[in-house]
């Protein structure tokens, strides 16, 4: 069984501006390291772009049509106080969630056992009608709407091991308990959230925050003692991860001091998962991570223990 690599040009086109940390450069770095001749057996496809029917799952139509129509011919919008668009960013994004989507479709297929989409832009700040933090639209809560509404799969999981936490996919989660999110953060950090009292309506979020410095042992501590453990409770159809590197030693942004082989030993344990509660599927899209090198070799590390799954 194969893994499957979604991107598209138009994510790698996406420009927030010129010293912008989630910059082009991000994703030419992660497909460089997947050019390697230790991937020549990773299967790729081109993202689709996501339709409007599988974004309004998430987003209200009306405020999506708003967000496509100000993304400017030539130039720069600001949405947020970080989060810019350019324009390449309306097809950057939807493709971002339409990798997401395609990825669910051909995992659900059975024709690969798991994927990784290489999108820009992120997708877990971005709460139902505001574009936040890098995030335009929520790429991997599009994708687990995407799986109950037109697969009828149940129950949908989310393990976010981006350095920050993810507000927009815990808010969309918080009261349906067939929805499960979890979350390793920097705390305190951007953006706030994700204390271990958020805990959904059915303690379907599980946090587990890290104060700054935390590294491997504190890391694999939570998720071995706590989000594990939540996650093969919940028993999910199927298994989406949000793949920040950021939460790496080298990154500029945060500071937490996790290592190469730490990524590598997350991606072993949640395959693992997914291979005892749902046939290994499992779908995982890149949020953030801001260093290059080390972005580059830790996503590297991912899909290759993916493609070892
Ligand atoms: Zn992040």
């Amino acid at each position: 069984m194969t893994t499957t690599l979604f991107t598209h040009e138009a994510c790698t086109q996406h420009d927030p501006g010129a010293g912008h940390p989630e910059s082009t450069a991000r994703l030419k770095a992660v497909l460089s390291a997947l050019d390697d001749a230790a991937f020549a057996a990773l299967a790729r496809q081109e993202a689709p772009q996501a339709t409007i029917e599988q974004i309004s799952r998430i987003h209200p139509r009306d405020h999506a049509m708003r967000v496509l129509a100000s993304i400017p011919a030539h130039g720069y919008v600001r949405l947020d106080g970080d989060t810019v668009v350019s324009p390449d960013s309306g097809d950057a994004t939807l493709r971002a969630a339409g990798a997401v989507c395609a990825a669910i479709d051909l995992v659900l297929s059975g024709t690969s056992k798991n994927a990784f989409c290489a999108v820009r832009p992120p997708g877990h700040h971005a709460v139902a009608e505001i574009p936040m933090g890098f995030c335009i639209f929520n790429s991997v809560a599009v994708g687990a709407a995407h799986a109950r509404e037109t697969h009828g799969l149940e129950r949908v999981a989310v393990v976010d091991f981006d350095v920050h936490h993810g507000n927009g996919t815990q808010a969309s989660f918080y009261n349906d308990p067939n929805l499960f999110y979890a979350s390793t953060h920097q705390a305190p950090l951007y953006p706030g959230t994700g204390s271990v009292h958020e805990q959904g309506c059915q303690n379907n979020i599980v946090n587990a925050p890290l104060p700054p410095g935390a590294g491997s042992d504190m890391f694999r501590d939570a998720m071995t003692d706590r989000i594990l453990p939540e996650l093969r409770r919940f028993s999910p159809d199927l298994l989406l991860v949000s793949a920040g590197f950021d939460a790496h030693e080298d990154d500029p942004l945060a500071g937490l001091r996790f290592t190469d082989d730490d990524f590598r030993w997350v991606t072993h344990e949640l395959a693992e998962l997914a291979d005892n509660c749902c046939g290994g599927r499992l779908v995982s899209a890149l949020e953030g991570g801001y260093d290059l090198d080390a972005l580059a070799r830790s996503a590297a590390i991912h899909v290759a223990t993916l493609m070892e799954a």
